[in-house]
């Protein structure tokens, strides 16, 4: 097919390369354009705009947050205008409900379609296409975008045809592993200053009751206390906790679990973790032990 791919950061980077891989015809377009050097020299063709990219069946974004996709979708030379009738966008950020209820319809006006696809799975497994994708849209649509999902993900959930349900699974689905990994951080606190070894600690969890792959995942950082460089930045983290707050104020959920979190990631970002690992919220019990 021929795809745009807006976004070419720790995500978005490795998802081009499998599709060009894949034998897509691939325009690529960051911000910062020098990321997009290796791409091209993959044979990926370099948009100077958002709008540039637009010349094709699809587009996809891999952005940081609703503020880069405002400024790539409605900004100047923005994708709204640029994006062919029926042409589909399919948002596979980590964005608000309501940004994807903004983007539904913008689209829906301009003739365009939407589908919102955003991901489970860190950088390493956007590399090895190994994500999992959360999926919905118009059903057409969506079939439509089969091909570039085989390309990207090892599988994708389609989760019904109004698009920001996705976006509030994949919310719900952060929320869930900031809670594993401050639940992690402070048990490992607990026995860690207790005198028990955190690695033989996390091989008795992962290998009976807890071995799911979040555990494993999250459980090996917090014991190592590797936080850098960040798979998922700390920022990032704070934003889907802030995201699922608004999301649960709207269909006035209460969420004490995820108020604590919030908390949490402020606390992380006051003493100067923006450039670390979201997991390193998951030091803070042993710090407030005094711990080093
Ligand atoms: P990242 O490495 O920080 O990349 C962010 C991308 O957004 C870069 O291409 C950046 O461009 C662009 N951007 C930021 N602000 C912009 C603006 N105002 N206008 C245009 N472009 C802008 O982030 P990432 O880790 O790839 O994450 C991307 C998305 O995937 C986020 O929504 C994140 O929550 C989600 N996600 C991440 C992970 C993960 O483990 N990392 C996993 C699942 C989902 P520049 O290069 O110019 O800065």
């Amino acid at each position: 097919m021929k795809v745009g791919f807006l976004g070419l950061g720790q995500m978005g980077h490795g998802m081009a390369t499998n599709l060009i891989k894949a034998g897509h015809q691939v325009t690529v377009y960051n911000r910062s354009p020098s990321k997009a050097a290796d791409l091209v020299a993959q044979g990926a063709i370099q948009a100077r705009t958002p709008a540039e990219a637009c010349d094709v069946q699809a587009v996809i974004s891999m952005l940081a947050d609703d503020t880069a996709i405002e400024d790539v979708v409605f900004g100047e030379h923005g994708i709204i205008a640029a994006l062919p009738r029926s042409a589909i966008h399919i948002s596979c950020s980590t964005i608000s409900v309501a940004m994807s209820e903004k983007l539904t319809a913008a689209h829906a006006q301009a003739g365009q379609r939407f589908v919102a696809a955003p991901v489970f799975g860190r950088p390493d497994a956007a590399a090895a296409a190994k994500l999992f994708m959360a999926v919905a849209g118009d059903e057409t649509a969506v079939k439509d975008c089969g091909p570039l999902f085989d390309a990207i993900s090892q599988r994708s959930f389609v989760l019904g045809t109004t698009p920001s349900t996705a976006n509030l699974v994949k919310l719900s689905g952060n929320f869930l592993i900031a809670s594993v990994i401050e639940s992690l951080g402070e048990a490992m606190a607990l026995v860690g200053k207790g005198g028990v070894d955190l690695h033989a600690y996390l091989d008795l969890l992962t290998s009976t009751l807890f071995s799911a792959p979040v555990y494993k995942t999250y459980g090996g950082l917090i014991a190592g206390g590797k936080f850098e460089p960040a798979g998922f930045a700390a920022p990032l983290g704070q934003k889907d906790i802030r995201l699922t707050l608004a999301a649960a104020e709207t269909l006035q959920v209460p969420m004490p679990l995820a108020s604590l979190l919030r908390d949490r990631f402020l606390t992380l970002l006051a003493q100067g973790g923006e450039h670390l690992d979201w997991s390193a919220i998951g030091k803070l019990a042993a710090k407030d032990s005094g711990q080093t």
